[in-house]
């Protein structure tokens, strides 16, 4: 029964990510501490506690009075992600962390070290509302959005491991962040944004990783890759193509009935004109699916003469999933192709295979995996 003057049709509203450091700019870190009667560099004192020193427990802040630890740093720093789990393999070079948020739901990222530089893979949703069926992150759904502090939270995490030197290969840093976790980054907008200034932008604002080291991944979501371009940063965008004709990547990837492959390209392009940055198309190779010779034609005749580097993925296989990767043979054939067409093409490796940390198996559905 509906009671008179309820809302009884609104959805219930998640609950909110706790208010963190990370989730502020500049200005708004100074008017929390005004607000807590504290003087303003105070801001200043713990942006750099968090993005240089990476610590974020207020009893390392000993350059603060202890007062001031309990109150404002309590308030600033509450804990957004748990460690539930982590898995390493690569002889200990890539490390994949399951994290609990705050209402109990799971995200994970992975940390991949190479002999000259770091990239870490974060999440941007908890699950993800695509729906594509070769994900493991889309079987399960969207669960929420992350916030700002969450996305950050992990990239600080990763930071904090290297610097501590906890990842194989001794004292090291961060350079790569690729949002190719789980969930699509463009349909969480707004917090994906702050992210990234809060990740590139100087100390003591952020964490100052370069902006040309930071890959936003993508479905295709039209509107917002043009808004995306409209930001004036220097960071990559990746295009998940997977097939380059709309009968097959309508299956692929759902959403291509909304915004189809030549609108998806031509977005693509208008990002690369405007940022001068190249593209990059991402393409999992499914056996028998989208990697015959014609389906390599077809879509070197549509990446011809464009700022753009083709990124081929083995598919990596979900459980249940009927789908395997391609043959040897077609896969070589496939490359072959693009290259004839002209186009820069890479094979990805796939790190993090053995421990579900490669593309396509985040999928964080409990502890007992
Ligand atoms: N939602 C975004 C980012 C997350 S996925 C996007 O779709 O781009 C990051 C990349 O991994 C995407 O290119 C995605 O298509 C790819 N991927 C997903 N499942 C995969 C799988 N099983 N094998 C290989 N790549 C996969």
């Amino acid at each position: 029964m509906s009671v008179p003057g309820e809302l009884t049709f609104v959805a219930p509203r998640r609950a909110k990510p706790p208010r963190h450091l990370a989730d502020l700019d500049v200005e708004a870190r100074r008017a929390a501490v005004l607000e807590h009667g504290e003087p303003r560099y105070r801001s200043d004192q713990l942006s750099r506690h968090y993005f240089e020193r990476l610590i974020s427990d207020p009893a390392g802040m000993t350059d603060l009075p202890a007062a001031t630890r309990d109150t404002l740093a309590s308030d600033l720093f509450p804990q957004l992600l748990t460690p539930v789990r982590e898995l390493t393999c690569d002889d200990g070079a890539t490390v994949k962390t399951l994290w609990r948020l705050f209402d109990g739901a799971l995200v994970e990222s992975v940390l991949m070290r190479y002999p000259d530089r770091s990239t870490v893979c974060v999440s941007s949703q908890a699950g993800c509302g695509m729906n594509c069926p070769f994900c493991a992150t889309g079987q399960a759904g969207l669960t929420r959005n992350l916030s700002t502090g969450e996305i950050v939270e992990q990239v600080v995490a990763a930071a904090r491991s290297l610097a501590h030197g906890d990842v194989a290969g001794g004292v090291g840093r961060v350079n790569n962040v690729v949002f190719m976790g789980m969930g699509e980054p463009l349909a969480n907008y707004a917090p994906l944004l702050r992210a990234l200034r809060r990740i590139t932008d100087p100390s003591p604002a952020g964490l100052g990783l370069s902006q040309r080291g930071i890959t936003v991944s993508t479905v295709g979501l039209v509107p917002a890759i043009d808004r995306l371009a409209g930001e004036g940063l220097s960071v990559t965008l990746a295009v998940s193509l997977h097939a380059p004709d709309d009968e097959l990547r309508n299956t692929l990837v759902p959403v291509n009935t909304r915004w189809p492959v030549d609108q998806v390209l031509d977005a693509a392009w208008r990002y690369a004109e405007r940022t001068k940055r190249r593209v990059s198309i991402e393409y999992a190779l499914i056996r028998d699916i989208n990697d015959q010779a014609w389906r390599a034609n077809l879509l070197g005749d549509r990446l011809r003469g464009h700022l753009v580097h083709l990124n081929l993925i083995p598919l990596n296989p979900t459980p249940g999933s009927k789908w395997t990767a391609s043959r040897p043979e077609d896969e070589a054939e496939f490359v072959r192709r693009l290259e004839g067409h002209g186009v820069a093409v890479t094979v990805r490796d796939t790190r993090g295979r053995e421990i579900d940390g490669a593309c396509g198996q985040l999928a964080a559905t409990g502890a007992d995996r």
